[in-house]
């Protein structure tokens, strides 16, 4: 069933699509009048439409149903993530939308060895990148990808959280697994370290703000499969 995004509510029962989607719902995918297509409000609800009428920049859609999506998990999960060197950010940003993250923030730490002037730009394309994943994945809500922080920022915004896990690959006591054993909060942050890893001083800061240091195992992952780890264990405790 072709899925799209839609910014806002029905009006007389009618949804519509402009620009980009109204193209490819028109002529890629080709839907005539009376197919069955789903859009969602990006915020977790899903309307059942049907195509009313296609016109030159726009495809109207008549909403049959309203319900919530059945694709999302039950907690809602942030990732912080230390940006990585080259075009890394755009795999975990698509491997985390489609395992189900909520908002993604890139952060600086001492370790990054990519450090861009200008991050607008790539914050633009991993939006564009989380918003064709998490259409070709089903999701319900819209992914955010947030402009980068610095690590104190990341740190303190991920305190906030139910469950705060630190990913740190020095962690010699605890496991992920031990960390989750009392359950998975509603909110979740996981927080994952640049190529280098993280600084002594930024774990001992990260624990002091409230978040629990955490292993993945004995083996140090790269930084762009220690995310869809995380996030793979993360969800299976949760029931996802
Ligand atoms: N040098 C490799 C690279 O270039 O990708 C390894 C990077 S590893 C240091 C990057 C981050 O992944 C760490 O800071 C940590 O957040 C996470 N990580 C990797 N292995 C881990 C482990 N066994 N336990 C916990 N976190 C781990």
């Amino acid at each position: 069933m072709p899925r799209f995004f839609v910014d806002r509510q029905p009006e007389n029962g009618l949804l519509v699509l402009r620009g980009e989607d109204a193209h490819h719902a028109g002529r890629v995918l080709r839907l005539r009048q009376g197919e069955a297509l789903t859009l969602c409000d990006g915020e977790g609800i899903d309307y059942d439409c049907t195509v009313e009428q296609i016109e030159k920049d726009a495809v109207l859609c008549r909403v049959r149903d309203r319900h919530p999506a059945a694709t999302e998990p039950g907690q809602r999960l942030t990732l912080f993530m230390a940006l990585p060197k080259g075009d890394k950010m755009e795999f975990i940003v698509q491997k985390a939308v489609e395992l189900g993250v909520s908002e993604i923030v890139p952060y600086l730490s001492q370790n990054c060895v990519s450090r861009p002037d200008k991050t607008e730009k790539k914050v633009e394309r991993w939006q564009k990148i989380a918003t064709e994943a998490a259409k070709q994945c089903g999701r319900g809500r819209l992914p955010r990808v947030r402009a980068v922080v610095t690590v104190e920022q990341a740190v303190a915004q991920a305190a906030e959280s139910e469950t705060a896990l630190f990913f740190y690959e020095n962690e010699k006591k605890t496991g992920l697994r031990d960390a989750l054993a009392d359950g998975v909060g509603r909110t979740v942050s996981l927080m994952i370290g640049p190529e280098g890893g993280f600084t002594l001083e930024e774990a001992e800061a990260a624990v002091r703000a409230g978040l629990r240091s955490v292993s993945l195992g004995t083996r140090i992952l790269r930084c762009e499969t220690a995310p869809v780890a995380a996030l793979a264990a993360v969800l299976y405790a949760g029931g996802n």
